[in-house]
């Protein structure tokens, strides 16, 4: 399978959020900002509604970031990232994150200050990282919310775009490339803290420089932040060169008892799994990535038994096969070669769902490149 597939890219608002009595003023907003940045040669490159959200950051009073559920390398970066920039502007804000900061990434300065419950008066939500309303979890109050408007900022291809602004741009290797574009907009001069986030959300979404959308531009990004004070060594050191032993004995449990079949390969962790090994997160914690590099395979799948009962289903794929479409189907998103979803069954459920998902869509896709 030599080429690349791009799900469509759906945007749908969902209204039943009550954005709706916020939308004259965001599509003022947008008007007023287009007619900015054309008459401006500042920064021509990034999409309008960078503009338009750093109008309204502008403007607010009360800000709320949040990243999504079961946060990442590049979720964590970006919300400090831009904390930091925030800070520097004087904002009153409030970082949320339904789930803990993963071990990882306790590193990065602030990253104590996350909570999973917000409470205060907001006039402005920022998500960050995060392809759909649910994705934010019980970070997100629907109720105290309502009508407060919403800034998506994001790169995931399949985003539902539920924002009042929706700058999405599955381009961006990282919603922390996004975010170095914003605080350059909002003319926060950069320093070493706000650049160790940023690098970290770039460094981990691309897999330490290693994903095929790891453009000039990228390499371009990093650059900017390391020349800001980042540590690249420091950083890959602490994400991906260190983990805890229980995560390597889990990784040769599962990996002991790896299947492979028709060029899919997967394992499962379960619960009893991760207590013998001494586990406590939730999260595969890079195991798929590791599976994938089998050459026998093109897809890779980690099925994590979650504490609270549910299935976390991890998928990534060789470039030229486009797993987002399954994620999707599955209720789950991402991107064409890194995406997930999560199930409510049992791990034999689960792995049953999403094999006869993954091969129907492997078989269409193979047959779109016959037909083309
Ligand atoms: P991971 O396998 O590292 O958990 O996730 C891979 C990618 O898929 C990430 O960009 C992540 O945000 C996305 N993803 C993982 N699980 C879900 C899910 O349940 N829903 C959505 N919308 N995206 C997911
Ligand atoms: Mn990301």
């Amino acid at each position: 399978m030599g080429k690349a597939y791009r799900a469509e890219r759906v945007f749908l608002r969902d209204e039943s959020f009550g954005l709706s009595g916020s939308a004259g003023f965001i599509e003022a907003l947008k008007t007023k900002s287009q007619q900015r940045s054309e008459s401006s040669a500042s920064i021509s490159s990034a999409p309008d509604e960078s503009q338009t959200a750093a109008q309204l950051i502008r403007q607010a009073r009360g800000i709320l970031v949040i990243c999504h559920i079961m946060p990442d390398g590049d979720a964590i970066g970006s919300l400090l990232g831009l904390a930091w920039a925030l800070h520097k502007l004087g904002k009153e804000h409030t970082l949320a994150c339904a789930d803990p900061v993963p071990d990882s990434f306790v590193y990065l300065p602030g990253s104590e200050d996350i909570v999973s419950y917000p409470e205060g008066n907001y006039d402005l939500v920022i998500s960050l990282d995060c392809s759909d309303l649910k994705r934010l979890g019980v970070a997100y109050d629907q109720n105290s919310l309502r009508g407060v408007p919403i800034i998506n900022i994001d790169h995931h291809v399949t985003n539902v775009g539920f924002g009042s602004v929706n700058w999405v741009d599955p381009n961006s290797a990282a919603t922390a490339q996004m975010v170095l574009t914003l605080i350059e907009r909002l003319g926060v001069p950069l320093d070493p803290t706000i650049a160790t986030c940023l690098l970290n959300g770039i460094v981990t979404d691309t897999r330490g420089f290693r994903t095929p959308n790891t453009t000039p531009a990228v390499m371009e990004a990093a650059t900017r932040l390391m020349m800001a004070g980042a540590s690249m060594s420091e950083i890959t050191q602490q994400v991906f060169n260190r983990r805890p032993l229980a995560v390597v004995r889990l990784w040769g449990r599962a990996l002991s008892a790896v299947q492979l079949d028709d060029r899919i390969i997967w394992t499962e962790i379960n619960q009893a799994m991760k207590h013998e090994c001494g586990f406590s997160s939730d999260s595969g914690d890079g195991l798929v990535g590791f599976l994938t590099s089998a050459c026998e395979a093109d897809v890779g799948i980690v099925f994590t038994e979650k504490d609270n009962g549910t299935i976390d289903v991890s998928i990534r794929s060789m470039p030229g096969i486009d797993i987002s479409n399954v994620a999707m189907r599955l209720g789950g998103g991402g991107h064409p070669q890194a995406a997930g979803c999560n199930l409510n069954s049992s791990l034999a459920e689960a792995r049953e769902r999403v094999l006869a998902e993954l091969r129907r869509s492997l078989l269409e896709q193979a047959a779109a490149i016959n037909i083309n």
